[in-house]
């Protein structure tokens, strides 16, 4: 499959779906507390992504049946919201939301802690945005796919984590994944040159400990092999001529709050 890239005014129509993701994120992180459960949270976002005019863009999506996906502590991605994963005091909880409108879709992701976490966790949540802001910053013409990759990487071997390599960013517009894969490690000045009008979600998976990952029995969860927590960032971006610009973001609210 060839990468897409998108008209100005296709990048002007995908900032709806990207407002929409955004602002279900940011309000499901506003609910995450301990005692509550991933279903909760999932149901939650899909009565808001209704209610905005969006359609759920992971349910069904390869079968998964959720409209989050719900990581919690060693789970990497792809956590099925469950009534028996309850929040506690301590974990953090990767959640990944996407909305489709007028065909667009929007993805993206915030790792939150549930209640207080430890230094080390806070740590790792830091390390893991900062990977994927500069990742974001990256995403501009003249640099090439393992610029972005070398971005992520380079910060998180340098604070000791590892860097998952079995998933991946890549190509959004109107279906969840496009052409290219967006790695988070790489060598700068290497791979696809970046050029206008793609638009990509960079996602950064961090792992405290080693970066391999397991899949687990019901065929979606991915944990890290080691049990360490792992944190996931993700955000879209377009490559314009004026740079990046984000668009899973909503005009009133420059970052999500944690
Ligand atoms: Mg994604």
């Amino acid at each position: 499959m060839a990468v897409i890239k998108k008209t100005p005014a296709e990048i002007e129509a995908m900032k709806e779906a990207g407002r929409i993701s955004a602002k279900v994120l940011r309000e499901a992180g506003r609910i995450v507390k301990p005692g509550i459960s991933t279903l909760e949270i999932d149901q939650f976002v899909e009565r808001m992504i209704r209610m905005e005019g969006g359609i759920p863009a992971f349910k069904g999506l390869y079968g998964f049946p959720g409209s989050i996906c719900a990581s919690v502590n060693d789970a990497v991605v792809h956590g099925i919201p469950s009534a028996s994963v309850i929040l506690q005091e301590g974990d953090i909880i990767s959640i990944d939301t996407g909305a489709t409108v007028d065909g667009w879709v929007g993805d993206n992701a915030w790792t939150y802690a549930v209640g207080t976490i430890s230094p080390e966790k806070q740590r790792l949540l830091d390390v893991t945005e900062k990977c994927m802001w500069a990742g974001l910053d990256a995403a501009r013409v003249g640099n090439r796919l393992g610029d972005i990759g070398a971005a992520v990487q380079s910060i998180a071997e340098a604070a000791g984590y590892g860097v998952v390599r079995e998933y991946v960013g890549h190509g959004v517009g109107r279906v969840m994944h496009e052409d290219p894969n967006v790695p988070n490690y790489g060598r700068k000045h290497t791979g696809l040159k970046l050029d206008v009008g793609m638009v990509l979600a960079i996602e950064p998976m961090i792992n405290m400990g080693t970066h391999r990952t397991k899949v687990m029995d019901d065929g979606w969860l991915v944990c890290t092999t080691d049990g360490m927590p792992s944190a996931h960032f993700e955000k879209m971006v377009a490559i314009t001529e004026d740079g990046p610009v984000i668009i899973t973001t909503e005009p009133d609210h420059k970052r999500p709050v944690g």
